[in-house]
């Protein structure tokens, strides 16, 4: 990520929690109000190597798409983590699918 910024935040998002247990690894979970890269804004960040996952709070209102992000960027994690090389399309497409099989069927993988 060339010139990454973030600005960490105070708000909470309901349900999102402050770590995340991804492949074996405790990710710290940020909330910021802003990220952004030479691209523009970011709704969500990973990094593999300092161990942490960011979601932009904008997003706060939305459960479903906060959860999407914080799944998405969980998968760009475990795809480090196995070297699989997924794009990003595979990675978006992943994050919805596997959201709406969870969400869809509460009763099959409960834990
Ligand atoms: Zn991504």
């Amino acid at each position: 990520m060339a010139n990454f910024r973030m600005k960490a935040s105070e708000k909470r998002i309901p349900g999102i929690p402050k770590t995340l247990r991804v492949a074996g690894i405790d990710y710290k979970v940020i909330l910021a109000d802003f990220m952004q890269d030479d691209e523009g804004s970011l709704l969500g960040v990973h990094d593999f190597f300092e161990g942490w996952l960011g979601i932009d709070v904008c997003v706060r209102k939305n459960k479903d798409l906060a959860k999407i992000i914080l799944l998405h960027e969980a998968i760009h994690a475990i795809d480090k983590h196995a070297k699989t090389g997924l794009v990003e399309e595979q990675i978006v497409a992943l994050a919805n699918g596997i959201y709406a099989l969870l969400k869809n069927n509460p009763k099959v993988w409960r834990f």
